[in-house]
């Protein structure tokens, strides 16, 4: 086999629009951060980055606890991170299910070799609190765990009964807020959050590649009580939280240039309001679901149990799923997901996470949703653009 640099070209791959489940959108002031210069990681220039990056995170969370930083990998590893510092083989955890990413969290319940008791929903409707109540009763569950912003089915989780039912059990609560964080009101603090874990690529639209967590002083003293060493080495927070902290003994090398962008992104949502960017995604969402809905499409998550960044349409009667998602990327550079598991050839995911939330980006896939149906033989109603229109002029 012949190897020639030459065919090796530049990378090139234009623009698009990010309208899946992530990646979302990434503001160039945000790209243009990360191509900085790459220092030390122990440069007195960068460790002030970093306490900086904290205090950005803490904001954003609406917390005060001390172990708030970005795990160096994605949101997963954010996950695992939580599970391996907080449960110990054989310790009892309650998962709540009703889409992938809760089922995700069984798996690493089960390979750290925690007792797991599931309580499932069907996927598309949210986590009943009764059923929690009974699953917890007469057990002493050490972590009681749910998904927010289940990005796989579009549907957004109550927290505040579940908060409840781990108070009263004595258990630590789990949150995943990958989706939501930065779309949705996160106050981890109020909401009695212990540990929570997220992602940079969705509606914080930094890329992909840390996870922002944080550990509750309750979460922090299950750490340090284990009877076991963490199984992971990597994520084992007792020695992060350390480069993290006053002592910044070494442990791994920062992803450098990732925390640049990361800063970046969290200041440009500091400069926006927390309250005006939630408030953004609800109005973008609204104005998406009247112009699916004046098109005579579905949602597949009843309305007020919707996500606002993360939108399930179903698939109608006639339509090809996978030629509609090609002719979106090919003919208008406009990227959403297919149904991930159950739903796979049931819905559209539409993300309108962060950057991408912007009404320039509705009435662009509804136009051309309409447009590709059409050409495909498929019935919609006219009017979706009015109905639009009509949800961005109410004051
Ligand atoms: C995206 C996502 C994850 C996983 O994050 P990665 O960055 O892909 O590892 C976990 N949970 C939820 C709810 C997500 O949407």
């Amino acid at each position: 086999m012949s190897f020639n640099i030459d065919n090796f070209k530049d990378i090139d791959p234009g623009q698009r629009i990010l309208m899946g489940p992530g990646p979302s959108d990434v503001p160039p002031r945000v790209l243009q951060a990360m191509s900085s210069p790459c220092i030390g990681h122990l440069d007195p220039t960068f460790l002030f980055l970093m306490n900086e990056t904290q205090q950005l995170l803490r904001f954003l969370f609406q917390t005060e606890n001390q172990l708030t930083i970005p795990v160096s990998a994605t949101g997963s590893a954010g996950m695992e991170t939580c599970f391996v510092n907080l449960v110990e083989p054989g310790d009892e955890v309650v998962v709540c299910v009703n889409g992938v990413f809760g089922t995700r969290m069984c798996d690493i319940v089960d390979r750290i070799g925690g007792k797991l008791t599931r309580v499932d929903a069907e996927w598309g409707k949210t986590i009943n609190p009764e059923d929690v109540r009974n699953a917890v009763k007469g057990k002493n569950p050490k972590v009681l765990a749910v998904v927010h912003a289940e990005t796989s089915t579009g549907v957004c989780q109550p927290l505040e009964d579940l908060s409840k039912i781990a108070a009263d059990s004595g258990a630590l609560f789990l949150v995943d807020c990958v989706t939501s964080l930065g779309g949705l009101n996160v106050a981890i603090d109020e909401m009695g959050i212990d540990a929570v874990y997220s992602g940079t690529q969705k509606c914080i639209s930094c890329p992909p590649g840390l996870s922002p967590i944080s550990f509750s002083a309750r979460a922090m003293e299950a750490l340090q009580k284990r009877k076991t060493p963490v199984l992971s080495w990597y994520l084992d927070m007792s020695m992060v939280a350390s480069y993290w902290g006053d002592d910044r003994k070494y442990h791994h090398t920062a992803p450098i240039n990732m925390i640049y962008g990361l800063r970046e992104a969290l200041r440009i949502i500091g400069e926006e309001g927390l309250n005006e960017r939630f408030a953004r995604h609800l109005k973008n969402h609204r104005a998406f679901v009247a112009g699916i809905e004046a098109m005579g499409l579905s949602m597949l998550v009843a309305e007020g149990e919707r996500l606002p960044m993360l939108n399930t349409v179903c698939i109608p009667e006639g339509a090809d799923d996978l030629a509609v998602r090609k002719t979106l990327l090919n003919e208008f550079g406009l990227e959403i997901g297919g149904g991930l598991g159950a739903l796979a050839g049931k819905v559209w995911r539409v993300g309108l996470m962060g950057h991408t939330s912007r009404q320039r980006n509705v009435l662009l896939f509804l136009a051309a949703l309409e447009t590709i149906l059409k050409a495909q033989g498929v019935p919609t109603n006219p009017g979706a653009l009015e109905a639009v229109a009509s949800v961005y002029n109410q004051p």
